[in-house]
């Protein structure tokens, strides 16, 4: 057995408290595992009299210091936030010491510099827990289809959303309720903003697709809508189609005339019921990844959760640590294809827009007008209401509800219509709009028209 490998851990909340337990209480085969005992060098946090369950002698409120400690092998980062996680990862790397981290956030925005220090070095880089907790996901993308084309990677990876977006389904409630619910269940943070806006779920899907297209893709390349404009009628419309609402993020891979471009999304979605994504419900997430020899692959569990979260942490930390026993490296990130970004304007999707209209003769042709005027072919036209009471005077301006749903075509031209739509004078308003994602075409179809 060789000598210990040291770990810092930075931060020891949620996450970093179920690493120090593991550690200890599976500290044996851990270290028949790596071929060395695996243990703690100090761990950093900002208030240590709130760790009482952790040997005082370990606890330190100077990450910095810990990190350049000389006997440190390994850097396990638990804190969230992008300083000084940023700056103490890269000293970290710089000075050969491996890194693990879960935080999508820090990887999204500052994975180029995180790669290029660790490629400079030699040191090893692993982030499995930053993206769908538990489950096994970077690395089956990264190594075990090293081999293949992966053109799409599609699916739920925020638990907090699909809690919301779940018990919507179930109970009918409204947006607000569900979100209060989650809350107080312990699914929703004090301050949702990063889960409901889409923010984490961005952060995931840039990481997503850097991965799976060799081309560094950041947050801020990642269109982004959240889930706060989800109505209860939404639902219930997505249900009457044979559709439930998901917030998706979705990365693909798009053939077009002009060469292979990155698509990276994230909104609210109706997905078909029969998709298998449409039945991962509560915090559970759940991604699809479809690549040209292995076809669609699923990968689903618990996206969250301290336990679930250190487990895909201890992974890393194994192999890291492994990699210092045997003086070998880790895969490194591979971002040579360069693709350019697709603007969302360019994306193609289909929409499902739910209009208030005056029930007027023609109102129907002056809206199917406007979405030809943009060359956006409509799929199926519902009509619900305006029936008009003849004891009510005859009035020729029933309020009714036109339910459009359009083939695939550039969201441009669909937001264009959407935009007409609204200045039309038979339409009273433009009630709810939310794209529809079929999920079962080839990508290879997406570039079609483009
Ligand atoms: P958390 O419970 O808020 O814990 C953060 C820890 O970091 C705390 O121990 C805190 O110290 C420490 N800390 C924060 N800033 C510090 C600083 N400047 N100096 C020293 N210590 C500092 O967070 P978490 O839920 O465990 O999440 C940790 C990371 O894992 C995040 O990047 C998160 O996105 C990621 N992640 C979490 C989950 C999950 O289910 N929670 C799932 C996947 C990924 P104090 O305790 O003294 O405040």
């Amino acid at each position: 057995m060789s000598d210990s490998i040291k770990v810092a851990l930075l931060g020891c909340g949620v996450v970093g408290s179920q690493v120090v337990r593991l550690l200890d209480e599976q500290a044996e085969e851990l270290a028949a595992r790596v071929g060395a005992p695996v243990e703690l060098a100090g761990i950093a946090v900002r208030r240590p009299q709130r760790h009482a369950d952790v040997p005082t002698e370990l606890l330190t409120t100077d990450p910095a210091e810990l990190v350049a400690r000389p006997d440190v092998d390994v850097v396990v980062e638990l804190m969230g936030g992008i300083e000084p996680a940023r700056d103490l990862l890269l000293d970290a790397l710089k000075n050969g010491r491996s890194v693990v981290s879960a935080n999508k956030a820090l990887l999204a925005e500052e994975g180029e510099a995180l790669a290029a220090a660790a490629r400079e070095s030699g040191a090893d880089l692993y982030y499995e827990a930053s993206v769908a907790g538990a489950i096994p996901l970077l690395r089956p993308i990264q190594q075990s289809l090293a081999g293949d084309r992966i053109r799409r990677v599609a699916g739920i990876v925020n638990g907090t959303t699909n809690f919301i977006l779940s018990a919507m389904e179930s109970t009918g409630a409204g947006y607000a309720d569900a979100l209060e619910e989650a809350g107080r269940l312990g699914y929703a943070e004090a301050d949702p903003t990063a889960d409901v806006d889409g923010y984490d779920a961005a952060s995931k899907a840039a990481i997503l697709a850097s991965l799976a297209f060799h081309t560094r893709v950041t947050a801020a390349d990642v269109y982004r809508e959240g889930i706060r404009d989800v109505t209860a009628s939404d639902i219930a419309s997505a249900r009457a189609l044979g559709c439930t609402v998901k917030l998706l993020a979705i990365c693909e891979q798009v053939d077009t005339a002009d060469g292979a471009v990155v698509s990276a999304r994230v909104y609210p979605a109706m997905i078909p019921r029969s998709h298998p994504l449409a039945s991962v419900s509560g915090a559970f997430n759940a991604v699809f990844v479809e690549a040209d020899a292995a076809g669609p692959l699923m990968f689903y569990g618990q996206g969250a959760g301290g336990p679930q979260t250190a487990s895909a942490v201890l992974g890393d930390l194994v192999a890291a640590a492994r990699n210092k026993v045997i003086g070998g490296r880790g895969p490194r990130d591979t971002a040579y294809a360069h693709l350019p970004v697709q603007s969302m304007g360019d994306v193609r999707t289909r929409y499902h827009v739910n209009l208030d209209v005056h029930d007027r003769a023609g109102v129907l042709a002056a809206v199917a007008g406007v979405f030809s005027d943009h060359d956006v072919s409509i799929a199926t036209v519902k009509q619900e209401g305006g029936q008009r009471d003849p004891g009510h005077g005859g009035e020729d301006d029933a309020p009714a509800t036109l339910v459009v749903v359009t083939h695939e075509a550039p969201d441009a031209a669909l937001r264009a219509t959407v935009e007409a739509l609204s200045g039309l004078e038979s339409v009273r308003g433009v009630a709810s709009i939310l794209r529809v994602e079929d999920l079962g075409r080839p990508v290879s179809a997406l570039g079609g028209s483009q």
